[in-house]
């Protein structure tokens, strides 16, 4: 039985204009597959709306948060009056919204009521939830009014995750047992669900999020608990490029990468797809589209096994944050390493998954990622977090600590190509390295964020005159 999931992202739902050509894709797509399943993010902006309406509400700030849930409600109503609705399907609609809308403001109400209290994070989590839930209530009931049979559901029966509320990972052997109960009776009644993405729950049912941009991991976890046979990711940029379109326009679409490339590109900052939704696609070897919602004619990106044999070449570039920390002073680097790993995990829930160090009798530098899916103010607690512990260590004052953007180059084979090593190297000719590192298909370096932009645009000119 063919499987496809498909994903549409902030781009696609924000707007009358991806909302029609989503439709149109689905009237497509739905003659060509058994089973069907859609995977929708909150309009875009909207999470980095219901963000701030939280941090309001913690800080009893009612004029606030109730500003911003006026602003949603609005433009959730202005959107649906523009799309061809029948009366009774755009009145149930705007309920929905009013309901949704009213219990988030329940929420921030009862946050702010108890503002000198610790928030609980999944009261945070429920709140910065609420925009996939409008979303899916959106798309499922403008494809019933063209003769589809959609229903929004909300993940959090579906998707159960740990508690790391913010950035939470689902437990696929229970998710797979809820879809099999709540799901596939659907799908065999030719239900085509529209599911929340970026949103689940713990064992015990309190709401979680999987991270900035987790509706991509959704979308991955659903395909791997279904069994489907493809993930399409329909976005606003034609695929996977070799850069990010919006920072270098000469950014062309990369047609074929391997799991480990594009695992690779996401984890160093490609803010195209969430980091761990690769690693369950890739053990299943299920193929991975990337697509333009607004160009259906173009194929995108596939990204599949085959690729991990194509010949050696760069393929692609891109950064991320991370925190530097320097001392005057050979020694071991576990104490440090430790400390890290201890503020990180406070901070994001996560551990340090890369650290890249460089030592010698007199110097000593480490250096880790920031993940994207930690959201925007990650760097900023973190960098606070470890200026508390720092003192802690004996040489604690010995220890500076900067801002610091890793670039990473992506390529096939990358590691034996040592003519493509020394070409990036040469092409970074005056800017200074701090430190590198380098895995089987990518090497990293660490550069001071003033040089990142002219490091990203000489490294990316390398890529599309293939090294
Ligand atoms: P969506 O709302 O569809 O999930 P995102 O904003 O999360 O969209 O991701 C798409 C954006 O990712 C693009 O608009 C682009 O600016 C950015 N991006 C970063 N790196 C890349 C890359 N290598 N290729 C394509 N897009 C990239
Ligand atoms: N809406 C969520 C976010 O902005 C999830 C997503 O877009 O994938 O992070
Ligand atoms: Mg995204």
């Amino acid at each position: 039985m063919d499987t496809l999931i498909m994903k549409f992202g902030g781009t696609s739902v924000g707007m009358t204009t991806g909302l029609t050509q989503l439709l149109s894709i689905v009237i497509y797509e739905v003659e060509r597959w058994d089973r069907l399943l859609l995977v929708v993010s909150a309009l875009e902006g909207v999470t980095d709306a219901l963000i701030e309406a939280a941090h309001l509400a913690q800080l009893a700030n009612r004029r606030g948060y109730r500003r911003i849930v006026t602003t949603l409600r609005t433009r959730h109503l202005a959107l649906i009056e523009n799309l061809p609705l029948g009366t009774v399907e755009r009145s149930a609609l705007q309920a929905d919204i009013d309901r949704l809308l009213f219990d988030m403001l329940d929420l921030c109400q009862s946050l702010a009521d108890h503002h000198d209290q610790q928030a609980k994070p999944e009261a945070i989590d429920a709140i910065i939830g609420v925009g996939e839930r409008l979303a899916a209530r959106i798309v499922a009931a403008l494809l019933r009014q063209n003769n589809l049979r959609g229903v929004a559901i909300d993940a959090t029966d579906l998707i159960i995750t740990d508690n790391v509320y913010g950035n939470a990972t689902p437990n696929l052997e229970l998710t797979r047992e809820r879809i099999t109960t709540h799901l596939t009776p659907m799908l065999e009644r030719k239900i085509i669900p529209v599911i929340t993405g970026f949103i689940g729950s713990t064992v015990a049912g309190k709401p979680t999020t999987l991270g900035r941009g987790g509706s991509d991991y959704t979308a991955s976890v659903l395909g791997v608990c279904i069994d489907a046979d493809e993930v399409w990711i329909w976005t606003d940029v034609d695929g996977i490029m070799t850069t990010d379109p919006r920072e270098v326009s000469t950014a062309t679409v990369i047609p074929t990468l391997s799991y480990e490339e594009v695992a690779e590109l996401a984890y160093f900052g490609a803010r195209i797809l969430h980091a761990r939704m690769i690693g369950p696609l890739r053990e299943r070897q299920i193929p991975l589209r990337v697509r333009n919602v607004f160009k259906p004619q173009a194929t995108g990106t596939l990204v599949n096994e085959q690729a991990e044999n194509s010949k050696p070449a760069l393929k692609a570039v891109t950064s991320i944050q991370g925190l530097g920390l320097m001392a005057p002073r050979g020694g071991p680097l576990h104490p440090i390493a430790a400390l890290v790993d201890e503020a990180l995990f406070k901070v994001s829930g996560t551990h340090t998954e890369v650290m890249i160090s460089s030592q010698s009798s007199s110097h000593s530098f480490v250096c880790f990622v920031i993940s994207t899916s930690a959201g925007h103010d990650a760097l900023h607690n973190i960098q606070v977090e470890l200026e508390e512990r720092l003192p802690t260590l004996p040489d604690g004052d010995q220890w500076t600590m900067f801002p610091a953007t890793i670039i990473t180059v992506i390529g096939t084979q990358v590691d034996s190509l040592h003519r493509l090593l020394a070409s990036i190297l040469t092409a970074l000719d005056g800017i200074r390295i701090l430190g590198m590192a380098q895995g089987r298909c990518s090497l990293s370096l660490v550069v001071e964020p003033r040089s990142s932009e002219r490091a990203i645009r000489q490294i990316h000119d390398l890529v599309i005159n293939n090294g």
